[in-house]
């Protein structure tokens, strides 16, 4: 399978980066700012010359979450609803939930 480009600081195969490498780190996300995949928000800080946007809510059936484990790209719905890859099972970082403001516009759910 070709493999997807992901911008990293230092990134491995498997997406993880200087910031983020622990075992579960896998995932790349990609930005709607540049359509590029990033291994991280703060990679994108550092590498990319300008201000991440986010996906907008009706966005959301786009791909955009890389599973650096087996590059099988889901959506961010898909992703929301999961905590592990639904191709190889890779476990996701659970953390990266708390992240998901920086990435997608969440207006409708308040929490
Ligand atoms: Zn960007
Ligand atoms: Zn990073
Ligand atoms: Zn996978």
């Amino acid at each position: 399978m070709e493999r997807q480009k992901v911008n990293g600081v230092k990134a491995d195969k498997q997406t993880r980066c200087a910031h983020y490498h622990t075992e579960i780190d896998v995932i790349a996300i990609k930005f709607y700012c540049c359509k590029e995949y990033y291994a991280c928000y703060y990679c994108h800080e550092e590498l990319a010359d300008h201000p991440p946007s986010k996906w907008p809510e009706e966005q959301f059936e786009s791909k955009a979450i890389l599973c650096g484990n087996c590059q099988t790209e889901l959506t961010i719905q898909e992703y929301m609803s999961v905590s592990r890859c639904p191709s190889c099972h890779h476990s996701f970082n659970e953390r990266c939930s708390l992240h998901y403001p920086l990435y997608f516009d969440m207006k409708s759910s308040s929490r």
